[in-house]
């Protein structure tokens, strides 16, 4: 009975998603920051900072076209960039948003596939191209009639997407009463770790080998005393000051801004349904997993979660022909 609920709870989820749109996420009213191309590097870090955000469309004002969403990824390009160039620090500090695509090429990172939706097209279309390409926000693309140019709306994030789930599908996820540990959601094991002690840089290594945006902040005893997060690069290169990467974690962590929402935690036999509570509620961007004592033992992030929700049960074909 248990199954059938959550498959019920899933399916109505899933038929909400089809039936609404990406637009449908926006809030009534909002604002978008977008940066031009020309912009300097360095420059847009304060920008981002300043505004309170991570990641920005870009724009091409030759061009009068879109150019990429600019987000943490490029930020640890140009680190990986300085640390495989030192000696061109002059150069790393004249390069504008325009030449993120010459660094990824010069650091050999494959540059992540451009991909954004319509944004009157069903978000369930959204989600899907999402998980397969591992985007983690997708910018809303409409095209300017008058004009023929491209125009970005908004972007649309996994955070908001789920949120949106949580909370217009209140009779669904109630239904989701599995626990963590019996759908066997998030990772468990060859977990990437860090210690308070360890350099910024150590830890944006451990991000680019595993391809990850966040590694918890662990004890000797392997209590988890704060997460190390990608978008937390930011603060810690304002003003081009790549060299304060080899500052340590602990202090890096001093450097959020006043009102950071904190680290979710929960317990292998939390429920989705608490889980689903937990966004409904909360600025939460991925959950820690802990035993009694605090002691790690997993991650669920929202791309585990938005998964899930989509995929689980449903028929092989369906996911390899979509
Ligand atoms: P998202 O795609 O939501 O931004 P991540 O990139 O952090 O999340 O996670 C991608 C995948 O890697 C997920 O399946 C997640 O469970 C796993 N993962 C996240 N953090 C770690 C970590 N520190 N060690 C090992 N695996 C992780």
């Amino acid at each position: 009975a248990l199954d059938k609920e959550q498959m019920q709870g899933l399916r109505g989820i899933r038929e909400f998603l089809k039936v609404r749109t990406s637009y449908d996420v926006l809030p009534l009213s909002f604002r978008l920051v977008v940066l031009d191309n020309n912009l300097l590097i360095k420059k847009s870090l304060n920008i981002l900072i300043q505004n309170g955000i991570v990641s920005a469309p870009l724009w091409d004002s030759q061009k009068s076209a879109f150019a990429g969403l600019l987000t943490s990824t490029d930020y640890i390009n140009v680190i990986q960039y300085y640390c495989q160039f030192p000696d061109e620090i002059d150069q790393v500090d004249q390069f504008r948003l325009s030449s993120l695509r010459d660094i990824e090429r010069a650091i050999g990172v494959l540059p992540l596939e451009t991909v954004s939706v319509h944004p009157m097209r069903p978000l369930y279309e959204a989600c899907r191209r999402m998980l397969k390409t591992r985007a983690r926000r997708i910018p809303l693309v409409d095209y300017d009639d008058e004009t023929g140019h491209e125009m970005v709306v908004s972007v649309i994030t996994q955070y908001r997407i789920l949120k949106f789930i949580a909370v217009n599908n209140e009779k669904y996820t109630m239904l989701l009463k599995k626990t963590v540990k019996e759908i066997g959601l998030g990772t468990y094991s060859n977990l990437a770790t860090a210690t308070m002690n360890n350099s910024v840089l150590d830890v944006i290594h451990l991000m680019v080998k595993h391809n990850i945006s966040a590694v918890p902040v662990v004890d000797r005893d392997n209590k988890v005393l704060n997460v190390f997060e990608a978008v937390d690069v930011i603060p810690c290169i304002k003003g081009g000051a790549y060299d304060e990467l080899s500052a340590s974690v602990g202090e890096a962590l001093c450097r959020r801004a006043e009102d950071f929402p904190g680290i979710y935690t929960c317990s292998e036999d939390d429920r989705l349904d608490a889980i689903f509570e937990t966004i409904r509620k909360s600025r939460v961007h991925r959950l820690i997993v802990v035993d009694d004592e605090s002691r790690l033992r997993g991650i669920i992030s929202l791309s585990d979660i938005l998964k899930y929700v989509l995929l689980f049960g449903e028929e092989e074909d369906d996911i390899r022909g979509s």
